[in-house]
């Protein structure tokens, strides 16, 4: 009974409703699992505030994935057994969400300078009940209106940084992110080691105070998790992995269930609040 300690829900830029994911994680046979939306803990509310919570046959770790303030690197930092009536978590996450909506009006007005036709409710559309509008909404929507073939085409093409329909939003900075999941009770973790793309910045955010490193990731290489697991043991961090499943192809595309991590790796995350 394996478990995935990464996933995303409709409440961010997931395609699949937090209880979609709790039914199917229990159909799979998943012992663990973590929803670790982008910059909201709304899902997990979801599912406490309207009794969907499973009280057996899984065990939930409340997470979150937050994107850091950095002009060269792609740093993001998982937060698990956060408290998500945190305060200051709230308030900040709040702050990160607003500014969100700026910057998807500032990036449908690029799209609508450079010729593309897809309105703010095309996107809105697919987004649903998000409660961080991202650009993996906006890619889906430029290929539901057919001007790429996959949602990575549009970020090669237009929304990755650099690329004309790039624009930057708000973000806390490392520090910031790792101290405020800290004071929300929870261990901070960096994703997906192998997107920062330079192994000495990955050992200056160790050194800023992670508690964990994603070792198992699936584009990470048999090599890339020798390379990562051995940084984990160095620094005495808690190695952890997951699909980043979607619920369509984001990054790469993955099912439920088909990337996971064993029990003696997920349980360590899990905290049992009956105890
Ligand atoms: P945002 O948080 O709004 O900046 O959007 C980033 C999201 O887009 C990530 O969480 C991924 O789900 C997705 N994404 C990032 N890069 C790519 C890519 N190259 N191809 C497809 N999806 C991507
Ligand atoms: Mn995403
Ligand atoms: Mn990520
Ligand atoms: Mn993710």
């Amino acid at each position: 009974m394996p478990g995935d300690l990464h996933i995303h829900t409709s409440f961010s830029d997931g395609k699949t409703s937090p209880e979609e994911i709790v039914s199917m994680a229990k159909h799979l046979g998943l012992k663990y699992i973590a929803i670790t939306d982008h910059d909201t803990v709304e899902g997990i509310a979801h599912l406490y505030e309207n009794g969907l919570y499973p009280a057996k046959g899984i065990n939930i770790v409340p997470g979150i994935e937050m994107s850091a303030q950095d002009p060269d690197h792609e740093v993001h930092i998982l937060g698990y057994n956060i408290d998500i009536y945190h305060s200051e978590l709230i308030e900040k996450l709040n702050d990160v969400s607003e500014a969100r909506w700026t910057r998807f009006t500032e990036i449908t007005e690029k799209l609508k300078a450079l010729g593309y036709s897809v309105s703010e409710t095309d996107i809105l559309t697919i987004a649903g009940d998000s409660k961080a509008i991202s650009r993996s909404h906006i890619g889906r929507a430029l290929v539901k209106k057919g001007a790429f073939a996959t949602v990575r085409e549009a970020f090669d093409k237009l929304l990755d940084r650099g690329k004309p329909a790039y624009v930057p939003h708000y973000r806390l900075t490392a520090e910031e992110i790792i101290s405020l999941i800290k004071k929300a009770g929870g261990a901070a973790v960096l994703a997906h080691p192998k997107l920062v793309k330079d192994d000495e910045k990955v050992v200056s955010l160790i050194e800023m105070g992670l508690d964990g490193l994603e070792v198992y990731y699936p584009e990470h290489t048999e090599e890339d998790v020798k390379k990562y697991s051995a940084l984990a043991a160095k620094y005495n961090l808690l190695p952890s992995g997951g699909s980043d499943f979607h619920g369509f192809t984001a990054r790469h595309a993955i099912d439920l269930g088909a990337f996971t991590v064993p029990d003696e790796i997920a349980e360590k995350f899990y905290r049992d609040e009956k105890h």
